[in-house]
Formats: C-alpha cells, structure tokens, sequence
C-alpha cells in the first residue's frame, strides 16, 4: 500500500506508541483500584500485538486508533477501567485472528461482553460492501439493537466514531460525506439523547466541515476575528460578579462559552440572518463548587447576585434544576441585559451539574461506579429505563422493516420526552408531540381503538390533542369508534402505529373478500367471468389503479351493483368482449390506461457525474439545486440520477443510509450553462412603491427574469410575496438577495426549497 504523505519511520512510531499510551495511564490513574491498571498494561499490549502489521488509511500505524478511542473513553466520558481495556480491545476481534473467546478468557466476560457488543455494530465499510438498501437498514437497526445491551458499548461506540471523524481527511471524498452524515443522523442525536454535550457538538461541527467546508472556514474565521473584541466584552461583564461572588463566600468559576460552529450555522440558516446578526455567540457560564445538599439554593443565590448587576429578561428565565431535562441536563438559564445594551445569556449550576451537562449519562455511570449517591431520585435509573424501552421497541416490532424501523427509532428514541398523568395519578412518558391518541394506546390497545377523544385537566379535546408535560388525561371511547388510516397521522410512538396499521390491515382484507363475493356473484348474472381481463376492465371504467381498490370500493358499497351492470354496457359497446391477444400479458385492456405523466425533461449540459461529462440527470425536487450550490448525485430506482444539495433536509438520510447510491457531481464551467428556477420568499413592511423597488432591482439592475410573481398584503401593513424567476448560479443567487436586503422594509428574503 502507498501511502501519499506518510513517511514510514518505525522507530519513531513506537516512540510515539508509547507517548500515547504513558498519556493514556495518566489520565486513568484516578479511576483505577489495585490489579486494573495491569489489566489496562495487558489489553495494551494485545491489541499492539494483534494490530501490529496494519496501518490506518492515512498511513499511521493502526494501534494510534484504538489508543485515542480509550483516551476519548477516559478523558471525555470519565469510563473506567473496564471500559478502558475494551476500547483499546474493540478492534481486536473484528480485524485479526483474536476470537471473542480468547478475549473472555484472558480478559474476564465483562470486557468481553462490551467488544462483542461493540463488534456487532456494523462498521461503516461493512454497510458499504452491502449493496442492498434493506441489507443496510438492516445494519442499522443491529446496531440500534447492540446498544441496550450495555451502555458502555454505546459509550465506545461513540468515542470509535468520535475519533474516525477527527481523522476523516484521509478517507476519500465519498466515504467523508457518507461517514460524516451517518454521524449526524444516528451519533450526533445518540450522543445528544444521552446527554455527552462535547460529543454532540463535535460531531455536529465535523459534520459541517466535511460536507460544506466552505461556510464552515468562513464561520471559523469569523469567529477568529472576533475574538479580541468578544473577550474584551466578557471580562468586562464578569469582573463585577466575580468580585461580589467571592464576597459572598463563594468559590466559583466563571468564563465565557462560545457557541459551537454548527448552531451558529443552525441559527444563521432558521433565522435568515448573517454572522454579524447574531447576538449570542457566546453564553456566560458559572459553575459553583457546593455541597449536594445546597446546590438549588446556592445557585439561586447566585443568580440573584447577577440580577443585582444585570437586569434579568423574566421570559428568557429556564430553571432546569427544579425540573431537569430528559437527557439528565441540570442547570439554571437567565438572559440579562449587558453593558453596552446586549442580551447576554449566564448560565449557572454546580460542577457536579456541569459534568452531567457535558459527559451526560456517561457522568452518572462513574457516580455509579464511585458509589456515590445522587440528589433526589436515581439518575441512572433514567438511562436504564431508557435501554428498556430499546429492549420493548425490539421485542415489539420484530416484523417491521428495518428501514421503518430506524424512523422510528428516531422518533421515539431521540426525541425528548413528555410526561403525562392517567386519572388516577400513574405516569406515562411518551415522545415529544404524541397526542392523546398515543396516550390511549400506551395504556391499552383496545382503549386505543375506540379512542373518541380525551378529557384533559377537564377539558374536552380531540383525539390528535398533543400532550403537554404534567397534563392529566382521560380517554372518552365508543364503542361504534374505530381506527382509520388518518389516525396514522395523529400518533407518534412506535406502538400505536403498529397497532393502527395491523387494524386497517385486517379490516381491509375483510372489506375486499366482501368485494369480490358481491362482484363475483353479480358478474355471474350478467354471465361474464371475473378474470383478468375483466379486472382490467373494472380499472378503466371505475378509474382505479388496482384490483384492490376495485374489491374494496364494491365491499364498502362505494361501487354498488347497478354500476356493475352499466360497466357492462360500456364494455359492449366498445366491444372489449372481442378476445384481444392469445397472449395474457400482453393485455390490450392495458393500454387504455392513462398514460403516466410526463417525466421531467432529463438534463446532461451543467454537471459532471462522477468523471463522465455527458451523463443524464435530473434536479431533486426537495432542494432545487442551482449551478454553484454544493451537490451530490443519488440513483434512484427508475429515475435515474437526482441531483441533491448537500444541505438538502434528506441528505444526512440518503447518505446514512444508501452510501453506495451516491455519486459525487459537480458543476461544468459557467460559460455554457442554462438558467435555473428558483422561488424566493420575500417579506417586509408595506409601502408605496416598495413593489415597484423590488421588480426594479431583480429586472432591472441584475438582469433577472422574473417567471411569476405573486405579492399580497397580509395584516398590519406586513407584506409577503412569492418570486419566481431564473438565476445563473448561486453566487447570482447571493448577490440578488443582498440587492433585495438593501431595500428600505425588506425584513427577510429566503430561497425556498420547492420551486
Ligand atoms: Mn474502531
């Protein structure tokens, strides 16, 4: 193998094995008791053993990999040494001759048992071998399946791909985008679910530089070249409460946070507003150092010390301590006026509270480890229902397709939690947004099927009602009430749905063996034959596509038997009774289908797909690319080749979970290309001409033509319009919305995603 910019030098290496491991037993040392730090000396020097003839993809001997992913353990997650030996070992089985057994053996069944799990977790090459999207999902849905088993495995899991997107700039550019989405869609909302902050935002920020580099420097440097300036601010807001903090006998510590480079870039995108708009790049934190007993008074102490300098925004007040968040997240928010007239959010919560806040779960399980008790009820008690749930959601649906499967992982899995009350007072924890519906199905099936609608704190609601924290709900039912297929659009959790669709299922199939006894019996009347030909018939007259949605119209009575009757008049008359074809496939009935609509016309003159310059492609219609956007291509099944953004809302999807579908795609030189068509969103204040200016700047000064344009005033002199016109590209694309922004009582102008 060549590796490009590595210079192989082994003495050098194996210095450096051994700088990285000397690091890695100083960072455990304070967790270690007598006898591990032999165990971690002897998984050490296995996995240099076992891994001693291979090298990373950027050169670099293989073994730095699993060092830095037991260093990640320790240092960002506090694991101990159990975990230690099996993030330096979880390699050690899936790439070499080492079996689990011999692992068990020399290492004991808990290390053991946290590599298999971490093993069974598909790697990414893995699922780039298997060409078949349900053989994905279905690696997918094994590794979601790995994770209730210990949550340790999570925890490795998570550092393993912590440290494979910091090194990530030697993979080749399809792998990047693939790994790099794949981290945002499953780890980044795993490692946010569990509570790991760091993680979290690492992952979000890697993601970002991987697939659009460009707004990533440019919100890098940025950031860079406001620093002076920002931590001139900061020192001058604290040194006031720093002061009065120690008066009162605090020990505290208080700095300033910067926002992570993904949620600026979040925040730009959802509000439409550049770098310089955003106000909060930072937040003021104080952690305190303070007894268990006195942590909510001390921190209330302390903010009512803020609030003497600073006068608060009573809106902006978020106590997490009282009530702390699903994942864990204790602390108390306050937004308070600055010095020069800025909002400035402070922060403020215990170390103890700090340390759940950025190691999240992780944090609790070394409190477990080191025996020591947490405030209130059990925190980690919170992660093991969490795995249960996992463990019921495999259990439940055995049968669903993986694919659906992994939705609804997510939906359930990774959202934040609503608790609601039945009436005699028993908790029910639901997914954000479930309804009362939802609630019906949680407490039993049946009360779900005859869901009417509820009884919420007393007042009467419907049944897709969404539920708040706290609410106390009764289901009213009927016994006449039963499910149908909108219902599907009313639930959220994972149960109710499954019971829904298997209702309408079984319901559907008895509608149909209606159908076709009634259909059967008047065809014999009218003495003809239901077969084939005679379905297709039923299609065209009926103008249903299916034979199924001919059966069940007829079972529900949408068809009556008259209609049958007339259906054979019309086949008389266009003789269809006349045997068409000795051949029963090539079925003359079927040509008198509407023809399918139109294709979009397939496009080959403004990209290059992969290395081939005159491939056919067409232009997603989620995101309506334009030539300069950053792009992938994505074949599809009958459709050829769709051309995304790579900020498309479905690319992190299509990514994660069809790698082997994307081709890379990128635009031909200006010069020969076509116009493309994009709608913008414009809304400001109303004013005399103000339409006038707009046409003016689009028509007039760029050159733009405008396809259709539709602006009306909506209320209290606000006006809102939709443009649609042709751009050459999106630096075109750019430089017409900053023409747009400069007109007097433009407040937004934003490019929708859907032409
Ligand atoms: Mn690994």
């Amino acid at each position: 193998m060549i590796f490009s910019e590595y210079v192989i030098d082994e003495a050098e290496e194996n210095k450096e094995i051994i700088r990285r491991y000397r690091k890695l037993r100083r960072l455990s040392r304070p967790y270690l008791k007598k006898g591990d730090s032999e165990l971690i000396l002897k998984a050490f020097k296995t996995a240099v053993e076992a891994h001693k003839n291979t090298r990373r993809k950027s050169g670099e001997p293989y073994i730095y990999h699993p060092i830095q992913v037991a260093i990640i353990a320790v240092e960002e997650l506090n694991l101990g040494p159990t975990s230690v030996a099996a993030a330096l070992l979880h390699d050690v089985v899936e790439d070499t001759e080492w079996e689990l057994e011999d692992i068990k053996r020399e290492f004991g069944a808990k290390v053991a048992k946290i590599v298999d799990g971490v093993t069974k977790i598909p790697s990414t090459e893995e699922m780039e071998f298997s060409q078949d999207t349900s053989q994905q999902a279905e690696n997918f849905r094994k590794m979601l399946l790995a994770l209730s088993d210990d949550a340790r495995v999570i925890f490795i899991k998570l550092a393993d791909r912590l440290h494979n997107m910091r090194t990530l700039s030697s993979m080749p550019r399809h792998k990047q985008l693939k790994i790099a989405s794949e981290s945002m869609y499953i780890y980044a909302p795993l490692a946010h679910r569990l509570g790991l902050y760091n993680i979290k935002s690492e992952l979000e920020d890697l993601y970002l530089k991987y697939t659009q580099e460009s707004v990533y420097r440019e919100i890098a440097r940025k950031l860079d070249r406001s620093r002076s300036q920002r931590n001139k601010f900061i020192k001058e807001f604290i040194s006031p409460l720093e002061k009065s903090l120690a008066d009162n006998g605090f020990k505290a510590e208080i700095f300033g946070r910067p926002k992570s480079i993904y949620s600026i870039w979040t925040k730009m995108r959802k509000q439409n507003i550049s770098f310089e708009e955003i106000y909060d790049l930072f937040a003021i934190r104080i952690i305190i150092d303070t007894a268990l007993e006195k942590e909510k008074a001390d921190c209330w102490r302390v903010y009512s010390i803020v609030t003497d300098f600073y006068s608060p925004n009573i809106d902006r007040l978020r106590d997490w301590i009282s009530t702390p968040r699903a994942n864990g997240y204790e602390s108390l928010h306050t937004t308070v006026m600055g010095p020069d007239g800025r909002w400035v959010e402070v922060q403020i919560r215990t170390q103890r509270m700090n340390e759940v806040a950025e190691k999240g779960y992780a944090a609790h399980w070394k409190y477990k480890e080191l025996g020591r008790v947490m405030n209130g009820k059990s925190k980690e008690s919170n992660l093991d229902s969490w795995l249960r749930l996992i463990r019921d959601l495999r259990e439940q649906n055995s049968e669903l397709p993986a694919l659906e499967f992994v939705d609804d992982f997510r939906a359930n899995f990774f959202s934040e939690e609503v608790f609601a009350f039945t009436p005699k007072g028993q908790l029910k924890t639901l997914p954000q947004g479930a309804t009362a519906l939802d609630f019906a199905f949680e407490i039993h099936s049946e009360l779900g099927f005859h869901c009417l609608g509820a009884k919420i704190n007393q007042k009467l609601v419907p049944l897709n009602h969404t539920l708040k924290n706290g609410d106390q709900v009764e289901i009213i039912t009927s016994k006449k009430q039963k499910p149908n297929a909108d219902w599907l659009k009313y639930v959220q959790t994972a149960k109710a749905k499954a019971r829904i669709k298997e209702y309408i299922k079984t319901e559907m199939r008895q509608v149909m063996n209606k159908g076709k006894e009634i259909l059967t019996r008047k065809l014999a009347q009218l003495k003809l034959e239901l077969n084939n030909d005679t379905m297709n018939q039923l299609k065209i007259y009926f103008d249903l596509r299916q034979s199924a949605d001919v059966l069940f119209n007829i079972g529900k009575g949408i068809i009556q038997p008259t209609q049958i009757t007339k259906f054979k008049s019309w086949r008389n008359e266009k003789k269809l009774h006349v045997k068409p074809s000795n051949n029963p496939r090539d079925n003359k009935a079927d040509d008198l289908e509407p023809s399918p609509k139109p294709k979009e016309k397939p496009k080959m003159d403004t990209l290059v797909i992969g290395d081939e310059s005159d491939m056919v492609y067409s232009f997603a219609r989620c995101c309506n690319p334009i030539s300069g956007d950053d792009v992938f291509g994505f074949t599809t099944i009958g459709e050829g080749i769709k051309i995304h953004r790579t900020d498309c809302k479905n690319a992190p999807e299509l990514m994660a979970n069809y790698g082997y579908r994307i081709i890379k795609a990128r635009w031909k030189s200006q010069q020969e290309q076509e116009f493309f068509l994009v709608e913008l969103r414009i809304v400001g204040t109303d004013r005399i001409g103000l339409v006038r200016d707009v046409t003016k700047v689009i028509s007039g000064d760029l050159k733009v033509n405008i396809a259709a344009i539709d602006i009306g005033v909506k209320k209290e002199n606000i006006f809102e319009g939709n443009i649609k016109l042709y751009v050459k590209d999106a630096s075109h694309l750019d430089l017409l919305k900053k023409k747009l922004y400069k007109i007097e009582g433009i407040i937004s102008v934003e490019r929708l995603d859907n032409v």
